[in-house]
């Protein structure tokens, strides 16, 4: 159950939308899936349970059919680009960018092709054309060329921005990847999501996006999840909906 001192900002933020009649709308992206383990099974049953529908990016080229075949009975699943081998080519100073300005443009628009092929032909009835780059970063000159390829729009950390290519974004990040490598403070986390529905209450259509890594989670995190769906599910304001409803 949820602590309530820790989770009573979203509580009363849910009543605030529910007062007004509004429903804000949710979407989960969990990333760097490329096979069936214990941590996506974990994953999987928390979707199961509370009917969340969840977004996988999948690293293409360390994929393979038995991903597939794990997900085959997964209505609520869908399947998203995650760069082609999510190795990292920007220097030691830099961020790291899978695609960034560090290559030719071609080998990388190769790259974001086979990736979509490739995800496309595993995952047929699950497959989003969305690309997700490792990261949250891609080369703003490569935006134009994703259209070409299939892609409907691009999914990155933080309030969209207009561009080349419709982006459908995560926003509030659980993980705590520069400090303890665990889940954030529970706290600081729902206070990013309160900060979300204000804006989105002020008017900014986007769904809110939440960010996952399964492979890291550590206990804090998992709870953190099954929580956040445990409060939603007894409130009429939050819904959690698919990313396919999010292209045109
Ligand atoms: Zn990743």
């Amino acid at each position: 159950m949820a602590n309530e001192t820790i989770w009573q900002p979203l509580l009363d933020e849910l009543k605030r939308w529910e007062d007004a009649g509004r429903v804000a709308r949710f979407w989960f992206r969990d990333d760097d899936a490329i096979e069936p383990t214990e941590a996506l099974d974990q994953l999987l049953a928390l979707s199961d349970r509370f009917s969340v529908p969840m977004t996988l990016a999948v690293i293409p080229a360390s994929t393979g059919e038995a991903l597939a075949v794990r997900l085959a009975d997964q209505s609520r699943i869908s399947v998203a680009v995650h760069g082609w081998t999510h190795k990292n080519h920007a220097s030691a100073s830099e961020k790291k960018q899978e695609l960034g300005s560090h290559r030719p443009a071609d080998q990388m628009l190769d790259e974001l092709s086979r990736g979509y092929e490739r995800l496309r032909s595993l995952h047929t009835a699950r497959f989003v054309p969305v690309f997700v780059p490792p990261w949250n970063r891609i080369a703003s000159d490569l935006l134009p060329e994703l259209p070409g390829i299939g892609y409907q729009a691009l999914s990155v950390f933080g309030i969209a921005k207009p561009g080349a290519i419709a982006q459908v974004n995560t926003h509030v990040d659980i993980m705590d990847w520069h400090g303890t490598g665990g889940c954030r403070p529970h706290a600081d986390i729902v206070r990013d999501i309160v900060r979300q529905l204000d804006n989105r209450f002020q008017g900014n259509e986007e769904p809110i996006g939440i960010l996952t890594h399964h492979l890291v989670h550590d206990a804090a995190a998992w709870d953190f999840i099954e929580t956040l769906f445990d409060v939603m599910s007894v409130s009429r304001a939050g819904s959690w909906r698919p990313l396919e409803e999010f292209l045109d």
